[in-house]
């Protein structure tokens, strides 16, 4: 049987760092389902495909896409290729809602993060985990911060990972994304009615994570 702790919530939260973080503490694995729509929007990407084609489904069908679960970094592998960096690009975050809208491409997904929860102690992370990837999940927390907070993090992010960042870009690209991701027609990104909401404007990464474990620990 497998124990999962959703965490769902938009861009720039924190939730990656939570999420590894908390695993590492609780003993379990992390799952970055983030990573797997980005591998999926890079093979749409490299293939040359518009977004919005009819051709995106059974392209990512095709398409290998794997991750290591482990208790370190997230290493993303897309026919057999470490693609890890390449998916954080800028070209890839501006298409990669587009490509998460598409239905065939969330069936293929979720099946396989599912495929992941067998006989396991998983922290999962997302937009539709408490929702709908794993429903019954023993925990479910949604993580939310105001706008201007998610941009500032995820510039210094940017910035520490020695890419260009401009906050005033980062931000409109967060509006963006949460705006597509929470409008979308299929798993829209919104918090389970069970989940434990966390503002973490005014917190710091301890501060989070002693939460949780709290939570865990409940
Ligand atoms: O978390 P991250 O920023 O890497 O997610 C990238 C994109 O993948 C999100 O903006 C969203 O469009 C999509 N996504 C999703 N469902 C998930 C995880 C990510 O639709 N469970």
């Amino acid at each position: 049987t497998a124990a999962v702790v959703a965490i769902d919530g938009p861009a720039g939260t924190g939730k990656s760092t939570v999420a590894a973080r908390l695993a590492a503490r609780i003993g379990a694995h992390m799952l970055d389902t983030g990573a797997m729509y980005r591998a999926a929007t890079l093979a749409v990407l490299r293939a040359g495909v518009d977004t919005e084609s009819d051709a995106v489904g059974p392209l990512v069908d095709d398409a290998a896409i794997r991750l290591t679960v482990g208790d370190g970094e997230t290493v993303v592998f897309l026919n057999g290729e470490d693609v890890s960096g390449e998916i954080r690009t800028d070209a890839v975050t501006s298409a990669v809602s587009a490509v998460s809208a598409n239905p065939q491409v969330r069936t293929k997904l979720v099946e396989l993060q599912r495929s992941h929860a067998v006989d396991a102690f998983l922290v999962v992370e997302g937009r539709d985990i408490g929702t709908v990837v794993f429903p019954d999940a023993e925990l479910k927390v949604f993580l939310t911060a105001t706008p201007e907070a998610r941009a500032e993090r995820r510039h210094r992010q940017n910035l520490a990972a020695g890419r260009e960042s401009i906050l005033s870009e980062v931000l409109d690209s967060v509006n963006r994304r949460d705006h597509l991701d929470s409008t979308r027609a299929v798993s829209p990104l919104r918090a389970a009615d069970d989940a434990v909401v966390v503002d973490t404007s005014d917190m710091t990464l301890e501060q989070v994570l002693d939460r949780l474990a709290e939570l865990v620990a409940e």
